[in-house]
Order: C-alpha cells, then structure tokens, then sequence
C-alpha cells in the first residue's frame, strides 16, 4: 500500500495544518514556506494521481473542481486574482507527488513565478 503522503497526514489531523476549504473531494492549506502574500495549497483528497497530468487524464472534473476551490480562496483571501502553479517532475521543482496546486495571491510580481 501507497504510504500516507503529507497532505493525506494533514488532512487526516497526523499533521498540524489549518484547513482553509473543505469540499466533498479538494481542500487547502497555508504553505509552511510562503513564497508570496497568500500562498495556498490545493489538493484533492485522493493522493492516487501523482501530478497534474495524471489528474487531468484521469479526472478532469476534480481538476475543474481544484480551479473552483482555488477561485473562491482567492476572492476570500485576496482581491480574487491569482496564480495557480502545479510543480510537474522533481527537475520542475516538485517535492510532493500528491497532486496540489500552489495558489498565489496578494501583491504579486513577477518574482512570486517560482513556488
Ligand atoms: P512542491 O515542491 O511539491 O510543488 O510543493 C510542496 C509544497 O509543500 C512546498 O511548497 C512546501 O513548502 C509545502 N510543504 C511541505 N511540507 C509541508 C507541511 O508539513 N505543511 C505545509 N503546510 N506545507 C508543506
């Protein structure tokens, strides 16, 4: 069986992390190390697709469903406009292979790119 990546041990109170949003299938939480004003994860709660590929391949409604989620964070946290960054492959920068959105938002420039 797969282990339990970070996000599912969030999620599932092993870890500490304040859950922004909580639907039937997406939720969030404030990154540990903010690269901008407001920087979010969105994550669905199934780690089964690695990546942002294998999501929208799979389940392209969950995908929309993390768009959704994603928009609503931002109106809330934010003036409603946003990044949204999916890191794809450790040369991309991923660390987690639990598929999540970085949500940037709040004063943003162009150094805020990278997550
Ligand atoms: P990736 O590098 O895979 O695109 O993004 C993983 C993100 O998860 C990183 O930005 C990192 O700061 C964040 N992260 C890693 N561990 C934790 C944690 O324990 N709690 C929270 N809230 N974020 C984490």
């Amino acid at each position: 069986m797969t282990e339990p990546s970070i996000f599912t041990r969030i999620l599932n109170g092993e870890i500490p992390g304040e859950i922004l949003a909580d639907t039937d299938r997406v939720f969030a939480i404030r990154d540990i190390a903010p690269q901008a004003p407001v920087h979010l994860l969105v994550i669905p709660k199934t780690q089964e697709y690695r990546d942002v590929t294998e999501l929208a391949a799979g389940d392209p409604e969950l995908l929309a469903e993390m768009v959704a989620v994603a928009k609503d964070l931002a109106t809330e946290h934010a003036d409603g406009e946003f990044r949204l960054i999916f890191n794809t492959g450790a040369g991309a920068g991923q660390t987690v292979f639990h598929v999540h959105a970085h949500l940037l938002a709040g004063g943003l420039d162009e150094k805020s790119l990278g997550a």
